[in-house]
């Protein structure tokens, strides 16, 4: 057996050469069987001499143009002159009638060569699109898996690794460059990934402004981030624009082939998150990170259950008017005991349901409870005011204005008696959007509280722009303003402000007798806290308060 024998037999015992092979048998098997046929019939005097067709089609559609030509090539001499035009009166056939037949065998066996290549031009460019990205022209996300089942799956002994390049802030790029100038940016990050990696692994364009590369080799990971970082830099110049692109990286080692890559990718995203949220440039995925995850995921699945049942409960914490020492007002502070996690603090949960719809009903519940609460406090003669604590996402649902004017009504609470708390962080975007909000609160007689003050980095120029009653101080002034000049500044000068400005100060995390003291000497209005009183339930909190009294 010579060398080209062997090459021939090897390509055969493939997957697809096995399929040729059964194609072959078939079309010879097609081409002996109307041969047979014809003859059996009684010769080329009746149509079954048309069976000869079938053949070529098929080898023209499989074996394209050549593959055509030489079945008809075949067929040509099995239905030529060899075989009579009528075997039983052993006429033969004329000259011309196989000669014309055998040009029709060789037309039809060109012609469905031809088309079949036409066709599967078109079928490729379809998947062929399927698997790219319309802008960059790599590979998107399906192309990617493709290529990981194809190229790395059936490899022994790769050691893969998966980073996740991702545009930090897209929309504030999109606010700059027009569409074309988009797609002109994401191209000239395609084509550095591509002289950086082409050659050590794949890149792909996830979505718009992310982008993954696996690498065969995990060792050289860093290298290539470095050389991505370097070579990519922070600064890309689209039709004369210097725009600044930020870019983070989420590496995720792929230690077991047999995971899926969907998974691979998914760590992959978590690690560039968390580049993102710790502005580390670049991030590796962590077993932990998806525990957080799951947790997350499982706060946010529990939680609508956790409304409609006993295990959201309101805590009450008092303020002391600090002159009188009396509690004239409380605020409301949800409480999550969930059966499997524990307490869930509500700075864990109300984020996340802040990210979904969940949000909704709870301030309903949140309105409901609190303004019951206060209704019953109100009937016992105690004169209160209650604050509860709401995000600008809480006003996202229009219906909870008429909510709260209706659940006013409905305990026949006078607005005034009820004050919302919002965040200071909320109003570094779209201080329009607030003050609309804000206004309608105040319309409706609700009091306005800015909680945590002086850690939101806002300009003041919302205290211009707001309608406000109250400031809250952060605790962490507070907290300071004994050991730290500067935290004792920040105090003093927020409750003169405040009071130039006709708002009532508080201040927050009052710890001690000292702290105590020296809000009284500043002449702050009320002071919050563990050293005052700590949140309490509803059922401790009504007895405390009538003794109080
Ligand atoms: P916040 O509104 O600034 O509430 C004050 C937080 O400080 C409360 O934490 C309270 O328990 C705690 N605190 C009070 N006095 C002291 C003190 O002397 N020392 C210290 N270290 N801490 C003190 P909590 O209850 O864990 O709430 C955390 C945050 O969660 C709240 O901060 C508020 O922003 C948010 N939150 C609580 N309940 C709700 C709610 O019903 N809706 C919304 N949207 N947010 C809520
Ligand atoms: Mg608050
Ligand atoms: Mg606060």
């Amino acid at each position: 057996m010579n060398q080209n024998t062997g090459k021939m037999i090897q390509s055969f015992l493939n997957p697809k050469g096995i399929k040729k092979l059964i194609a072959l048998t078939l079309i010879f098997g097609l081409l002996m069987g109307s041969n047979l046929l014809v003859y059996t019939m009684g010769g080329t005097k009746l149509a079954y001499v048309h069976g000869f067709y079938i053949p070529i089609i098929i080898s023209g559609i499989i074996f394209s143009v050549p593959g055509g030509l030489i079945t008809a090539f075949f067929a040509s001499l099995l239905s030529g002159p060899i075989m009579p035009f009528d075997v039983a009166l052993e006429i033969a056939q004329p000259s011309q009638s196989w000669m014309l037949r055998s040009l029709f065998f060789f037309l039809v066996g060109g012609l469905s060569g031809i088309g079949a290549k036409i066709v599967k031009a078109y079928l490729q460019d379809l998947e062929n699109r399927l698997i790219t990205d319309s802008v960059t022209q790599l590979l998107n996300s399906r192309g990617l898996i493709e290529e990981w089942h194809h190229n790395f799956i059936p490899k022994q002994g790769i050691n893969p690794s998966l980073v996740i390049l991702r545009i930090h802030e897209l929309s504030s790029i999109e606010a700059i460059l027009n569409p074309d100038e988009m797609d002109q940016l994401f191209n000239d990050v395609a084509r550095v990934l591509k002289n950086v990696a082409k050659d050590l692994g794949v890149i792909a364009t996830l979505e718009a402004g992310t982008f993954a590369l696996l690498l065969h080799e995990s060792k050289k990971v860093k290298e290539i981030i470095a050389k991505c970082r370097h070579e990519l830099g922070n600064v890309f110049t689209i039709n004369d624009i210097p725009v600044f692109v930020n870019i983070f990286y989420g590496i995720a080692k792929i230690h077991n082939m047999k995971e899926s890559i969907i998974a691979f990718l998914h760590r992959g995203r978590i690690a560039a998150d968390k580049a993102i949220r710790n502005n580390f440039e670049i991030a590796s995925f962590e077993v932990e990170d998806e525990t957080q995850l799951l947790r997350n995921a499982k706060i946010i699945h529990d939680l609508s259950t956790a409304i409609s049942s006993t295990e959201l409960e309101l805590f009450y914490q008092p303020q002391i008017k600090l002159e009188t020492g009396r509690v004239e007002k409380l605020e409301a502070l949800v409480r999550w005991q969930h059966p499997e996690l524990g307490m869930i603090s509500p700075s864990e949960f109300i984020p996340l349901a802040e990210g979904t719809l969940l949000i909704n009903p709870f301030t309903k519940w949140l309105l409901e409870q609190t303004l019951c609460q206060l209704a019953f406090w109100l009937e016992k003669g105690l004169d209160l005011r209650l604050s509860i604590n709401f995000s600008m996402k809480n006003f996202h649902d229009s219906t909870i204005f008429d909510l709260i004017h209706k659940t006013l009504q409905k305990y026949k609470i006078p607005a005034q008696k009820l004050e919302i708390e919002v965040t200071e962080t909320a109003f570094s975007a779209n201080l329009q959007q607030v003050a609309d909000v804000l206004h309608t609160v105040r319309e409706m007689g609700v009091l306005v509280a800015i909680d945590d003050f002086g850690t939101g980095q806002a300009s003041l120029h919302y205290l211009l722009k707001l309608p406000i009653d109250v400031i809250k101080i952060d605790q962490v002034f507070t907290r300071n303003m004994l050991k730290n000049s500067g935290a004792e500044a920040i105090v003093r000068s927020a409750i003169l402000l405040g009071h130039e400005l006709n708002l009532e100060v508080v201040a927050e995390g009052v710890q001690s007798e000292v702290e105590l003291r020296k809000l009284k000497d500043l002449k702050c209005d009320y002071g919050q806290g563990f050293y005052l009183a700590e949140p309490m339930s509803a059922n401790l909190v009504s007895p405390w308060l009538l003794k109080r009294e």
